[in-house]
């Protein structure tokens, strides 16, 4: 079995299960598919109901040890600090992972492994800050107070689109608090998380407090979903699974956080600088190739700029170079999964039966070294409606659709018209105005002159079939731990 994830092509990655990488039971390993050739690059292990039960036994048995359990606050805070260091001394490693496994933009996911060591760093710092409170209770001689605890077993199950960026908001807290975790990365992107397990070891965690199973949701999904050695449940995905994830936690009783998909609206007051706003709007939706989970892909215009605005969004999308993810020249790399080519092509197509104009875009591109690859141009559809079907469902492609308003009630209304409540952005110089859309809009974010710009020092989350629970900040801490009340009489 290999105990490094290093040289990937051809290999074999395992399970990570009590500080080992491990044989699946079945012996089942699955293709991983590097997007930008469409080829096979190494196979990953798929865990069953046995290894599941295997990961979270050994992570139940590490959260009552002694080396974890009575492992000072100071010095739990210490180890994520030691892993922050690793993950920044392997930040290129890593990045070179995702990419190849994700498709997305080298120069991208080499930003976010240099960001992840000063998230882990912020929160380590809440190893030694998890404390209680004195409750008055009108006994003068009760002392009545809280204390709070780790939760317990966490599990974990990521999507492929920055797998281990999405995972650092939850699992250093997780840590640093004194959980242990079971995670199930995506099947579309597992080697970026066997290769933190690997660093997560070096780091001197204890074996079992951080358990790796790769698999895809059907089998190794379902195995960890329906356990009932799970505290808690952390995901983050679609909304489709977010749903049947739910489900079967409540089988066991188990809470979950949920961040799930979205549909978020982008508007354009006509007071703006239309090519700020344009930048704004292209970079918003088209980043990633539209894969990211707060892509603007509703963009309301206001009526008075519509067509000059249109004009130039259309002339900008065509500046946007789709290629390669490791060139330094690509804006837009291909899409992660095959299956998203006929998706898009068929909403696009559907659009345009509706009513919508292609202004730009919608189809493959025609280059011949792009054609092996899953590559679809960034896709502008104008004179949309909000009740289009390509408005209303989550299509995780670099696809806009632009829709005029002639009223702020106009615009507010189609904008909260939508199942998702993730992000929204609003472009204006007229500050009540943006108050105004910050204050009614139905969405976990709310971006003013500015889009996806986010922090880990701030809770962050959806609303309605965005999902639920927040992460970042100092929110984080009372998800993941749980007041314990002592009453003593004296
Ligand atoms: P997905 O829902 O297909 O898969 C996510 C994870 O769930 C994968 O690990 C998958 O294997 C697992 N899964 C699938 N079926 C399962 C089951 N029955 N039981 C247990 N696990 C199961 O999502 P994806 O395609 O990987 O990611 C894209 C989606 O994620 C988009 O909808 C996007 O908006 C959303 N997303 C949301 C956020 C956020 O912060 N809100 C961030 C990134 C992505």
């Amino acid at each position: 079995m290999k105990t490094t994830v290093d040289s990937l092509e051809g290999n074999r990655l395992g399970l990570f299960i009590d500080g080992q990488y491990t044989a699946p039971g079945s012996g089942r390993y699955v293709e991983s598919f590097d997007p930008a050739t469409g080829q096979a690059w190494y196979q990953f292990a798929e865990a069953d109901d046995g290894d599941v039960d295997r990961a979270v036994r050994s992570a139940r048995q590490a959260f009552h040890s002694p080396a974890w359990r009575r492992m000072t606050q100071t010095d739990r805070g210490k180890l994520v600090r030691r892993l922050a260091e690793l993950v920044l001394e392997n930040a290129e490693r890593l990045a070179l992972l995702e990419t190849r496994d994700n498709g997305k933009l080298l120069r991208e996911m080499r930003a976010q492994m240099r960001a992840l060591p000063d998230s882990y760093t912020y929160f380590a710092g809440m190893a030694d800050k998890l404390q209680g409170d004195t409750i008055p209770v009108n006994k003068l001689d009760q002392l009545n107070f809280n204390i709070r605890e780790p939760l317990g077993v966490i599990g974990m199950i990521t999507p492929w689109n920055s797998p281990l960026m999405l995972l650092t908001g939850t699992l250093a807290p997780c840590l640093a608090i004194g959980n242990t975790v079971v995670i199930k990365p995506s099947e579309h992107a597992t080697a970026s998380t066997l290769a933190l397990a690997e660093l997560i070891m070096l780091a001197g965690f204890p074996a079992g407090v951080v358990n790796v199973v790769s698999g895809g949701g059907a089998v190794t999904g379902e195995a960890l979903t329906r356990h009932p050695g799970i505290d808690k449940y952390v995901f983050t995905g679609s909304t489709d699974t977010g749903r049947r994830i739910a489900g079967n936690a409540a089988n066991n009783l188990a809470p979950c956080q949920m961040e799930l998909g979205g549909k978020s609206p982008h508007v354009v007051f006509a007071d703006v600088d239309i090519e700020k706003a344009v930048n704004g709007v292209v970079s918003g939706v088209f980043a990633a190739a539209g894969q990211t989970c707060v892509a603007g892909s509703r963009c309301f215009v206001e009526a008075s700029i519509y067509q000059r605005f249109v004009e130039a969004l259309v002339a900008r999308t065509q500046r946007i170079t789709v290629g390669h993810p490791m060139e330094e020249g690509t804006d837009i790399g291909p899409l992660a999964l095959q299956a998203q080519l006929q998706k898009l092509q068929h909403y696009v197509a559907l659009g345009a039966s509706q009513g919508a104009r292609v202004a730009v875009g919608g189809r493959r591109p025609s280059g011949a070294d792009l054609a092996q690859g899953w590559y679809f141009e960034p896709t502008v559809l104008a004179d949309a409606s909000n009740d289009m079907t390509f408005m209303r469902d989550e299509l995780f492609g670099p696809v806009v659709g632009v829709v005029p308003f002639s009223s702020e009630e106009e615009m507010i209304s189609m904008a909260n018209d939508t199942a998702y409540g993730l992000a929204s952005g609003v472009w204006t110089q007229n500050i009540d105005r943006a108050m105004r859309f910050a204050s009614r809009i139905d969405a976990g974010t709310v971006w003013i002159n500015t889009y996806r710009s986010a922090a880990y020092m701030s809770a962050n989350g959806g609303f309605k079939d965005s999902g639920y629970g927040r992460r970042g900040g100092f929110d984080v801490m009372r998800e993941f731990s749980r007041a314990k009340n002592i009453v003593i009489d004296y």
